[in-house]
């Protein structure tokens, strides 16, 4: 149970309080809430970030900065980043989560459904935190915590789609998943598939990356299919079955990739 709550007056502040058990809290629409506990149980002490000034969403030549605080319907409201970022902040259910809940503590909640992460990832996103920049690949998969002040997201080539698939609008969704492609002389050259909901952490499947670079697995439907589903690991629970979540997660994959493939070699 949350015993202690202090308001931060900057950043210095903030991080002080965090080595000494703190935790951060930004719009605290995940911090206390299960499932997803972060450690496994609800912090007892929290420093709130809230009035550090963390938002705010721009553009710095071709590069997109995003504010850590900026809240998920600043983002899905913004003309001035990706569609597809737009489009996957706009997957979160209500607006009134959305309202709240920001981008930092999105990627810092690291929850393995998290609507928001596979496209950063795909996007090839940085966070910039308060001990230097690191992608936001590396952030969610180790055990960083630090400070996150914003993300830098390099300019857009290619292409870059999202995918979401929930039993309903409200519902937890089976399928988190985003990819980019950037092809040149009628090949694709460079390509990034990550996938939520297939792990305890939203991952890269490098071994599909390789086959459509490669050329391999954009062949056959089928073999593309099947790769898929050897590459990922989701887990029963109530939304479903392993083998359930197996087979719509590389069905709904297979198709993204065979879709952006399509419009980046056209
Ligand atoms: C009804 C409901 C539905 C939801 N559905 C989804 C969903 O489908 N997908 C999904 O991903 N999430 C979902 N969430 C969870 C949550 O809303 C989001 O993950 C949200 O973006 C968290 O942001 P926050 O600002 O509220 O984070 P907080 O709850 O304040 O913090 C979450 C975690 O991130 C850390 N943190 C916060 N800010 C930073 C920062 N700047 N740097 C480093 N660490 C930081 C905190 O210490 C904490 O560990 C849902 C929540 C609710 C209430």
């Amino acid at each position: 149970m949350m015993q202690d709550y202090k308001l931060a007056s900057s950043i210095e502040e903030a991080v002080e309080l965090n080595k000494a058990g703190y935790v951060f809290l930004a719009g605290g629409t995940q911090v206390n809430r299960s499932p997803f506990l972060k450690h496994g149980h609800r912090p007892e002490k929290v420093v709130s970030i809230s009035g550090l000034d963390l938002s705010g969403i721009s553009r710095e030549g071709n590069e997109f900065l995003i504010g850590a605080g900026a809240t998920l319907q600043d983002i899905a409201d913004s003309h001035l980043i990706p569609d597809v970022l737009r489009r996957a902040a706009g997957f979160i259910p209500n607006r009134s989560v959305r309202n709240i809940a920001t981008i930092g503590g999105n990627v810092g909640a690291k929850r393995p459904d998290s609507y928001l992460i596979p496209t950063l990832m795909a996007l090839g996103a940085v966070a910039e935190t308060v001990a230097g920049p690191v992608s936001v690949n590396e952030y969610v998969d180790g055990d960083n915590e630090t400070l996150i002040i914003r993300f830098r997201i390099p300019p857009l080539e290619g292409a870059c789609r999202a995918i979401k698939e929930s039993r309903s609008h409200q519902a937890l969704p089976v399928v988190s998943a985003a990819a980019w492609m950037r092809a040149e002389g009628g090949a694709v050259k460079e390509a990034v598939v990550a996938a939520g909901c297939v792990a305890p952490r939203t991952m890269r499947l490098r071994e599909i990356e390789e086959g459509i670079v490669s050329g391999k697995l954009l062949e056959s439907g089928q073999a593309l299919e099947v790769a898929v589903a050897g590459a990922i690991h989701p887990e029963e629970d109530i939304l479903g079955s392993r083998e359930y979540k197996t087979y719509i997660n590389s069905v709904l994959i297979a198709d993204l990739v065979r879709g952006l493939a399509e419009e980046v070699l056209k």
